[in-house]
């Protein structure tokens, strides 16, 4: 799955503030990502992040 720093996730779960959306701060092993509701950030291995992505936005666009 291709997901670069910048991109824009939209996940299966929401977060508990209710956002879906998290900004990619880091990627490699463990992805950093950043709430878009709230703010908060969390670290997730890759493996765990990738199975709860519903669509990533590059610049706007869904890229898958
Ligand atoms: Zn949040």
């Amino acid at each position: 799955m291709d997901v670069q720093v910048g991109d824009l996730l939209t996940m299966k779960k929401p977060h508990p503030c209710g956002s879906k959306q998290w900004k990619v701060l880091r990627t490699g092993m463990d992805f950093k990502l950043k709430c878009t509701g709230c703010g908060h950030e969390v670290m997730l291995p890759r493996v765990k992040a990738e199975k709860n992505i519903r669509v990533i936005e590059r610049e706007g666009k869904p890229v898958c």
